[in-house]
């Protein structure tokens, strides 16, 4: 009985070994690869930081910025509120999709002006709070000349591979504060160009997103400066999840109510996962099991993945599976994934599909020819995940299927047109050429 028992367990290692070591030789061989969470009860969570009613109270304060924004970035007839569009594409295998069109987001193209941005409002209130600039609920005042001098007293420094550096930087220039941006190699040259025209200080690490994480927040600390810091903040988090609302009043405006039967399948582009993580512990709230999320990555970046199926959960770095974290996809290019995502979402990702460049380079072309979509390689990820998971869970055709494409509306046409009007290869090229730039 005991000897049987072991047996089995002896088995389930071998099969679990086994399984792992298959997952690892598609990535190295840099082929689409799925990963899917074995089925089972959810492990609840809950913290103090990150809880319902602390996202209740990040909607009340994305709502008072309203006014702010929108007298900082004048757009005609826009309101304030960070939000994009739902949109219908072309159907994909047979399969319904809407695309998230957060690549369209105001203010900063990309959606880290949901939690990025959020979570340098949350600095921006206490500052205007501690200057005495808000004795009234009038955030407006946050944008006159003598709030900007206030402002300007502030140092604020964030690292990154090029959105969230390009995002904090603008939007804290605008209200006056100093900004010092750190990138990591992976940055592209257009993001940095235009953050030195705003007058942001940006500072280049030829080593990765984890490394530059850690160089400056140990630098701000030392300077007194305020850090964005994208592994490990809970209100980036909230910030996010605000999007799930958003989302769920477009879809019923659609006509589409998830249900277990037909579930939601959203798919969303992972980094170092705060976004898709915000926005996947929102929708867990509201829709529960009508939800499929798939989380997607570049194969040569797939932190989310190795974490997940090789790191029984906690963070790994890419790299101790021999994978090199080179990828055309700035906006995903991490090596480690965040422990707080994993400690707060990470047993709420269904599937996690890694992809290779050439895939989302396809999908850039795709989109900008069916819809217009001026997406980079980043978001466009979400839609090329769509058909490898059809394929694999051909069960899901008959859900309603959310591509989240992230980022790219600001790409200028240097940097966009050739990835569309030239063949995947010279795309390629031509994208590594602007990073290196
Ligand atoms: C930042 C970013 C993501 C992913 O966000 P993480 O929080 O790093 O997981 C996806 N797409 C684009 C375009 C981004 O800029």
């Amino acid at each position: 009985m005991a000897d049987d028992a072991l047996r089995m367990i002896d088995e389930e290692q071998g099969t679990g070994d086994a399984r792992r070591a298959g997952l690892r030789r598609q990535l190295l061989a840099g082929e689409t690869t799925i990963w899917s969470r074995p089925t089972g009860p959810r492990r609840a969570f809950s913290s103090a930081a990150i809880n319902p009613g602390a996202v209740a109270a990040a909607r009340d304060r994305a709502v008072r910025f309203r006014p702010a924004l929108a007298a900082l970035f004048r757009q005609a007839g826009w309101n304030g509120a960070i939000a994009s569009d739902l949109v219908a594409y072309p159907d994909v295998g047979g399969a319904r999709i809407l695309v998230k069109a957060d690549h369209d987001l105001p203010v900063t193209g990309s959606i880290k002006a949901r939690g990025g941005v959020y979570e340098l409002l949350c600095r921006i209130e206490e500052i205007g709070l501690r200057e005495g600039l808000l004795p009234a609920d009038d955030y407006a005042v946050l944008t006159e000349p003598a709030a900007a001098e206030r402002f300007a007293r502030y140092t604020v420094s964030v690292a990154s591979t090029g959105n969230l550096g390009f995002s904090i930087g603008l939007v804290a220039r605008a209200f006056g504060l100093h900004a010092r941006v750190h990138m990591s190699a992976d940055a592209k040259a257009w993001k940095k160009e235009r953050l030195i025209k705003l007058g942001a200080v940006v500072v280049e690490h030829p080593c990765d997103f984890n490394q530059a994480v850690d160089l400056a927040r140990v630098e701000a600390l030392r300077d007194g400066h305020i850090f964005i810091d994208d592994t490990s903040s809970a209100e980036l988090l909230l910030g996010y999840s605000l999007a799930a609302d958003e989302v769920l009043a477009q879809l019923e405006e659609a006509g589409v109510a998830p249900s277990l039967a037909q579930p939601l399948v959203v798919y969303l582009p992972c980094g170092v996962g705060g976004a898709p993580g915000g926005v996947t512990y929102g929708l867990r709230q509201r829709l529960g099991e009508a939800l499929v999320t798939v989380f997607v990555e570049p194969v040569a970046s797939a932190c989310m993945m190795t974490a997940l199926a090789f790191g029984n959960g906690a963070p790994m770095p890419v790299y101790a599976l021999g994978l090199s974290n080179d990828t055309v996809a700035d906006g995903l290019a991490v090596a480690t994934a965040s422990p707080l995502v994993l400690e707060a979402v990470g047993d709420d990702i269904d599937h996690i599909m890694a992809l290779p460049d050439s895939a989302m380079l396809e999908w850039v072309r795709l989109a900008w020819r069916a819809r217009g979509f001026r997406l980079e390689p980043s978001a466009a990820a979400a839609l090329a995940a769509i058909e490898p998971l059809l394929a694999a869970r051909p069960a899901l055709a008959g859900a309603v299927h959310v591509a989240w494409t992230t980022g790219g509306s600001m790409q200028p046409d240097e940097e966009f047109l050739p990835l569309v009007e030239t063949g995947v290869e010279r795309a390629t090229r031509a994208y590594r050429r602007t990073a290196t730039s």
